[in-house]
C-alpha cells in the first residue's frame, strides 16, 4: 500500500471492501441478515448513542450495503455516502435533513421527469415547494432564491438528454446563498465527472441506471462532500443544532464532515426506512467493477449513432451534447471531458404519429421505461415519463412530443444503426 491517490478504476475495483474478517472471502458476502448480535449490554447502549459505530439493524447499516456506500464515496471524492432504495428516495434523503415546512429550493427546469413531479407535486404534501427555472439563465436562478431557500437541485447532464450544467457556475451562486447545491450524477456517473470537484456539496444518484448496469436493481446514494459548513448560519437547525430526534444529538459539532452521513442514517434511513436491500448492493457492487470500460463503450456508439442519426433525412434534430451543432459542446471539456454520455433525443419530422411508429418498429432497441442498461432502450417522453407534465414543461425539460429518447448499450454500434434505419423506414 502506498499513500499515493489510487485511480478511477482501482477504486472501482477495490475501494471500500477487504477480504471478509470472517472467512477470507474475497468478494463482498451478501449479508443477508436483518440484525447484528452484540457484544453486551454496554455494546448495544454504546451502539444505539452513536459512541461507537457498528451494526445495530439493516434499515441502518449492513456491512454489503456498506462496502458499496464507501466505494461510490471513494470514487465521488466524498466524505461520506448513504445509499437507499431508489434514486427518487435518494433525492428525499438529501433535502430531508435541510428542508422543514416553508421551506424551498431552486431547481433546474431539465430533470427526470418524474424528479420534476416529486418537487412540483409530492413536495406539497411536505409543505415544501420548488421554483424551477432555466440553468443557462444563471441571473433567474440567482433571482429564484430567498431567504428560505435551502438547496439548489440540477443534473450534470440532463434527462432526457443534450443538456450539460455549468456545475461551476451554479455552484458559486450556491456559495454565495449559503446553501448546498445538490447534483443529479445519475446520467454522467462519476466516470464523467465529478461533481463535488466542480464545488457541489451532496451528490444523489439513481444506481439503477449505469452504476448498476444491466437493469437489474432499484437503488439510491447520497454522497456527501463533507465540505459544506451547517453551522455558519441557523439556516440549517437539524444539522447545527440540537435535534431532537436524537436525544439533542448536534450533528455538526458532534460528526464534523461526516454529520450529513450520520444524520442520514441515524435519522433519515431510521425514520423515512427507505433503505436499500442487500442482495441490491452486491449487484451494484458488481456493476461497479465494469463501469469505466462500459462507459467508454456506451460513449463510443453514441457519438456514433448520434452523427449517424444527424444525417438521416427523417430527423430534424438530434440533442447529443458530443455533436459539433451542440450548443453545450463548449462545456464538455470543464464538465465531462471523457464524453457527453449515452443518452439523447431525436426529433423526427414526421412528429408524434412518426415518433410512436418509429418506437413500435425497433428490434434490437427495448421499449422501457429506463436507461443506463447495457441493453439500448427507447422511449417517447411526451407520452410516458413525462406524461404528467404539462406541454410547456415538456419542452422546457427537452421532451416535446416530436422526441424520442435513446439510451444506448453496448451492443455493436453497426447493429444497433441497422436495427434504427430500418425503424425510421418504417415511420415513414
Ligand atoms: C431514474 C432516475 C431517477 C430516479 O431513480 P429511481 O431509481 O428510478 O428512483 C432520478 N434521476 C435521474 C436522472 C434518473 O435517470
Amino acid at each position: 500500500m502506498t499513500d499515493t491517490p489510487q485511480g478511477f478504476d482501482t477504486l472501482a475495483i477495490h475501494a471500500g471492501t477487504e477480504a471478509d474478517p470472517a472467512t477470507g472471502a474475497r468478494q463482498v458476502p451478501i449479508y443477508q441478515t436483518t440484525a447484528y448480535v452484540f457484544r453486551d449490554a454496554d455494546h448495544a447502549a454504546a451502539l444505539f448513542g452513536l459512541q461507537e459505530v457498528g451494526y445495530i439493524y439493516s434499515r441502518l447499516t449492513n456491512p454489503t450495503i456498506g462496502a458499496l456506500q464507501n466505494r461510490i464515496a471513494a470514487l465521488e471524492g466524498g466524505a461520506g455516502a448513504v445509499c437507499c432504495s431508489s434514486g427518487h428516495a435518494a433525492q428525499i434523503m438529501s433535502l430531508f435533513p435541510l428542508m422543514a415546512p416553508g421551506r424551498n429550493i431552486v431547481a433546474s427546469t431539465r430533470l427526470y421527469g418524474g424528479t420534476i413531479t416529486q418537487f412540483s407535486q409530492t413536495f406539497k404534501r411536505f409543505g415544501w415547494s420548488c421554483t424551477f427555472v432555466d440553468f443557462d439563465d444563471l441571473d433567474a436562478v440567482k433571482a429564484a432564491i430567498d431567504d428560505d431557500t435551502r438547496a439548489i437541485f440540477c443534473e450534470t447532464i440532463a434527462n432526457p438528454g443534450g443538456y450539460i450544467t455549468d456545475l461551476d457556475a451554479v455552484a458559486a451562486i450556491a456559495d454565495e446563498a449559503g446553501i448546498p447545491l445538490i447534483v443529479d450524477n445519475t446520467t454522467a456517473t462519476p466516470y464523467l465527472c465529478r461533481p463535488i470537484d466542480h464545488g457541489a456539496t451532496l451528490v444523489v444518484h439513481s444506481l439503477t441506471k449505469y452504476m448498476t448496469g444491466n437493469g437489474t436493481v432499484t437503488g439510491g446514494v447520497v454522497v456527501d462532500s463533507g465540505k459544506f459548513d451547517w453551522s455558519a448560519s441557523d439556516k440549517f437547525p437539524s444539522l447545527s443544532q440540537p435535534e431532537p430526534a436524537y436525544h439533542g444529538l448536534t450533528f455538526h459539532e458532534t460528526f464534523g464532515p461526516a454529520a450529513f452521513t450520520f444524520h442520514g442514517i441515524a435519522i433519515g434511513l431510521r425514520d423515512l426506512g427507505m433503505t436499500m436491500n442487500p442482495q441490491g448492493a452486491h449487484y451494484t457492487l458488481m456493476g461497479i467493477e465494469t463501469l469505466s470500460l462500459r462507459m467508454e463503450k456506451h460513449i463510443a456508439n453514441a457519438k456514433k449513432i448520434a452523427a449517424w442519426l444527424e444525417g438521416h433525412e427523417a430527423v430534424s434534430g438530434v440533442t447529443y451534447a458530443g455533436l459539433d451543432s451542440s450548443p453545450y459542446k463548449d462545456r464538455i471539456p470543464k464538465i465531462c471531458p471523457k464524453g457527453a454520455g449515452a443518452l439523447f433525443t431525436v426529433q423526427l419530422k414526421g412528429g408524434y404519429d412518426a415518433c410512436m411508429k418509429f418506437v413500435a418498429g425497433l428490434n434490437l432497441f427495448s421499449h422501457v421505461a429506463n436507461l443506463g442498461d447495457a441493453r439500448s432502450l427507447v422511449i417517447h417522453p411526451a407520452s410516458t415519463t413525462h406524461r404528467q407534465l404539462t406541454e410547456e414543461q415538456q419542452i422546457a425539460a427537452g421532451a416535446s412530443p416530436d422526441t424520442v429518447r435513446l439510451s444506448i448499450g453496448i451492443e455493436d454500434a453497426e447493429d444497433l444503426i441497422a436495427d434504427l434505419d430500418q425503424a425510421l423506414k418504417a415511420a415513414g
